[in-house]
């Protein structure tokens, strides 16, 4: 049991490709880490000087070693972790090849304490450039303890190829921080000159993501977890609207350990596909479980790339995972945003090409008040056909996306009554009487597509309506939201959204669109921001489209149906018919439908 390495075979020693393990104080770093890893350590300590170049200390808590495995371990291609070639294949042990400490032995001066549990003293070693300098039973607790003290002492040549030591720490952190995600249960302490710069306590993926991309990314994330016969794919992927304009916060590990793959790469970006802003990329860290046969691996000691014996079937299944992680984000918004259900077909086929802008034909506002003969006439009015009206002017929908079946209701005539005969059922929606039988309109949706239309309109024409605000608000915005403002100024003012700057990113709101002029203004304006917000991470529309679709969308959401006279009611009915698309809320859901009279006798069997 005490002595547990042994020296590999020739055979295997020359199977093994040649490389060069240490390229700089980083590949040390990963290199110790990772044995420490290999060896059971719950607790990790990573001490550093000058960029790693004068000092690498590794400290584990993990099993240690015996005298004579201490001073083994130096050797080459001397490794507790391979006995056959076999092993080798296996990527559970990638990266075992007996020959880091030897490497790093060789151009550093390096010590190593180290003691078993059941050992009574540890053991210390002295190795110089590979010359074996000394080695004592000392006091040591158990694990092993690892110093490396300049780097390249002996390898001028090397010395001086290395960067200066802040990009030198940056490699370090790096590794490190890779080292962490895939051992979210071991704890992590990281000193500079000793200074503790980075404590990671043990915890769950998602405590150890918190940890090191800070508290706001919490929110942002979404745990993946698919599992096949051959493939487990477990991990984190960050919302759509969490992914950055740079690289880097993406990681794929294999058996937990690093790799690069640009192929699955492009398996995670295929499933945000239509979600994201041009040129962003996603957070992701996934980790691949798999048979180590699996996997061809290039024996390298430096490589991070690997390939996979089936790359389809790994890229499919990664993915399937993403997709599946991003449909449930998306039909569980954080807040109340109604997913519009397009988008969730059309996930995995690329946006379409979008029609040309908007423009409706008749403003609402002068269908007047006349009666219902009005929206009698609207709902005969066939010379343009309903799906085409619809096609011509859903600008958002999906070329390819079929029309939810059902009658289409406008083609169906209104058996106009002398009176209305409008229903406010709960304040949420509208029951009238059609010949055959009563139309259903959702009320808040029919509010926001004729929100809709008017704010389009209003944009294109430039001719809003605002009310002043009595008193004028002001509202403290975060820097980001205060640049948005700016950004979609000339959009908002045409909606009647009237503002100044009120020193740093404080906004002083003067007035608001007449129709929203009854409500809340601060929270209106700030419930309308976070709409803009998503619609434009997730839609792919025009600015002035996403901000009228944002206005109308909360607008209608904070209105009290409940409360509205009959008058009111009667003319929402007759804006909404003046609508070019009654049918639609902007998002697709359905606004109106019709219920026959034999409908409604089947329920009553
Ligand atoms: P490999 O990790 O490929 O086996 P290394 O040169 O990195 O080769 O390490 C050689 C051997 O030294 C390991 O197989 C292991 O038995 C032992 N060893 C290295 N570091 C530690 C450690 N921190 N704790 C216990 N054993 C270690
Ligand atoms: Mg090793």
């Amino acid at each position: 049991m005490n002595h547990v390495i042994r020296l590999l075979p020739d055979a295997i020693a020359n199977q093994i490709a040649a490389g060069e393990v240490v390229q700089r104080p980083a590949s040390v770093v990963k290199e110790l880490l990772e044995n420490a890893i290999d060896a059971g350590a719950t607790s990790i300590s990573l001490l550093i000087k000058e960029g790693g170049k004068t000092l690498i200390q590794v400290i584990d808590n993990g099993s240690g070693m015996s005298e004579a495995d201490a001073r083994m371990s130096f050797e080459r291609h001397a490794t507790s972790k391979i006995k056959a070639f076999d092993d080798m294949l296996s990527l559970k042990t990638f990266g075992f090849r007996g020959e880091a400490l030897a490497s790093i032995a060789a151009v550093a001066q390096v010590e190593m304490k180290t003691r078993m549990a059941n050992a009574e003293v540890g053991t210390q070693l002295r190795i110089e450039g590979s010359e074996f300098k000394s080695q004592d039973l000392v006091a040591a607790d158990v694990g092993t303890s690892i110093t490396v003290k300049n780097l390249f002492f002996n390898v001028p040549a090397r010395r001086n190829f290395l960067k200066s030591n802040q990009v030198e720490f940056s490699h370090i952190s790096d590794e490190l921080n890779r080292v962490a995600l895939a051992w979210p249960e071991v704890g992590f302490s990281f000193y500079q000159g000793g200074v503790l710069l980075q404590k990671l306590p043990a915890g769950t993926l998602a405590q150890r993501i918190v940890a090191l991309f800070g508290e706001n990314v919490r929110e942002k994330i979404v745990s993946i977890s698919e599992e096949t016969d051959f493939l487990k794919v477990a991990g984190y992927i960050g919302k759509p609207e969490a992914a950055r304009k740079t690289r880097g916060e993406q990681y794929f590990f294999a058996n937990r350990r690093y790799i690069r793959n640009a192929y699955l790469h492009h398996a995670v970006m295929t499933a945000f596909e239509g979600l994201l802003a041009q040129a962003s990329f996603p957070f992701y860290i996934l980790n691949l479980e798999l048979d180590p046969e699996k996997i061809d691996i290039n024996v390298h000691p430096t490589k991070t790339e690997i390939k996979f014996e089936n790359e389809r079937f790994v890229y499919s299944v990664v993915q399937a995972a993403v997709r599946k992680a991003l449909h449930k984000t998306l039909a569980v918004p954080e807040l109340d945003f109604e997913p519009p259900s397009p988008w969730l077909a059309t996930l995995s086929s690329p946006p379409t090409q979008r029609s040309p802008v908007f423009t409706p034909t008749s403003r609402p506002d002068t269908v007047g008040k006349s009666n219902l003969d009005n929206w009698t006439r609207m709902f005969s009015n066939q010379a343009v056909s309903p799906k085409q009206r619809i096609q011509q002017f859903e600008t958002e929908r999906s070329g390819d996306q079929p029309l939810p079946a059902q009658s289409d209701p406008l083609e169906e005539k209104i058996n106009a009554p002398d009176r209305p005969g409008l229903f406010n059922l709960h304040g949420k929606y509208l029951l009238a009487q059609v010949k055959s039988g009563f139309m259903a309109i959702d009320l808040q949706r029919a509010w926001e597509r004729i929100g809709y239309e008017r704010y389009i309109n209003q944009i294109n024409h430039q001719n809003a309506s605002s009310q002043q605000l009595l008193f004028p608000k002001s509202i403290e915005l975060s820097a980001s939201d205060f640049a948005l403002v700016q950004e979609m100024d000339a959009e908002i003012r045409a909606l009647g959204i009237d503002w100044e700057p009120f020193g740093g990113t404080t906004l002083l709101l003067r007035g608001m669109p007449s129709d929203a002029a009854q409500q809340d203004p601060v929270l209106l304006f700030q419930h309308f921001l976070e709409q803009y917000k998503w619609n434009q991470t997730h839609l792919q529309v025009p600015r002035s489209h996403s901000v009228a679709r944002a206005l109308a969308k909360r607008n209608a959401q904070q209105q009290q149906f409940h409360y509205w006279k009959d008058a009111e009611l009667n003319d929402l009915v007759h804006q909404l018919f003046a609508c070019t698309v009654p049918q639609f809320a902007p998002d697709q859901q359905p606004v109106l439908k019709v219920i026959t009279l034999e409908e409604v006798a089947g329920w009553l069997v």
